[in-house]
């Protein structure tokens, strides 16, 4: 039985995770970000920073920082290396991300996993939120954001889900091709909607337990 409702936020780049969790965020909720956690784990002097330039060689680092374009460049064209930094990475940021949720008392908890659809990592995630826009707005954002070409950022693209196969698994859709203010608003209704399943959950428990 389902026991803590656990939302799994994710979306294409650009289309508005960190947006959104913010949202959630500025409403009390706890969310735990897998991008953030990575980069802390990746922080000059760490551990799993270390192993890494171990793997791929000192010249990702550049002033004993990670150079994550350079990594960027290594695993995009090598199938292999992706594999490798995943299998550095990703136990990493699960245990950080179980940590992190064995120490939530909200009514529900954000998990952010932008790869979720394409990797499936989280069994304990009961519910998929996307956050959809059309591609056209998405390349804009992170041609801006990020200071890529159009082609660039088309490459980042192919190498996600497509929005498709993104919103045939979610179990709620924020639409954010439109304001900041229609996104606050969307999350106001799913925030009261996760208290709701949340709620309903905790009575499904706890009528569980007297009838035990
Ligand atoms: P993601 O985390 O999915 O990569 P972000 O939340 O960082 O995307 O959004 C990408 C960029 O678009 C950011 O610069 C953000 O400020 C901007 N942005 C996000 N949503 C909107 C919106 N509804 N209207 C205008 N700009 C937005």
């Amino acid at each position: 039985m389902i026991e803590k409702l656990i939302v799994g936020l994710t979306g294409g780049i650009g289309s508005g995770k960190s947006a959104a969790s913010e949202a959630f965020e500025g409403l009390g909720v706890r969310v735990i970000d897998t991008d953030k956690i990575s980069h802390l784990l990746t922080r000059i002097n760490s551990d799993c920073l270390k192993i890494i330039a171990d793997t791929f060689g000192s010249n990702i680092l550049e002033k004993g920082q990670l150079n994550r374009v350079k990594l960027r460049e290594i695993i995009f064209a090598d199938d292999a290396a992706r594999k490798k930094l995943e299998s550095i990475l990703h136990p990493r940021i699960r245990q950080k991300v179980e940590e992190a949720l064995s120490d939530t008392n909200g009514p529900y908890t954000i998990v952010v996993v932008p790869l979720l659809v394409e990797k499936e990592p989280y069994e304990f995630i009961n519910r998929v939120l996307v956050v959809d826009c059309d591609e056209k707005t998405q390349i804009n954002r992170v041609k801006k954001r990020n200071n890529l070409s159009e082609s660039e950022v088309r490459d980042i693209l192919r190498t996600q889900a497509t929005r498709k196969n993104r919103l045939a698994v979610a179990n709620d859709i924020i639409q954010n091709c439109g304001s900041i203010s229609a996104l606050l608003e969307q999350v106001h209704l799913l925030h009261e909607k996760y208290i709701r399943i949340s709620s309903e959950l905790n009575d499904a428990k706890n009528r569980g337990n007297t009838s035990k």
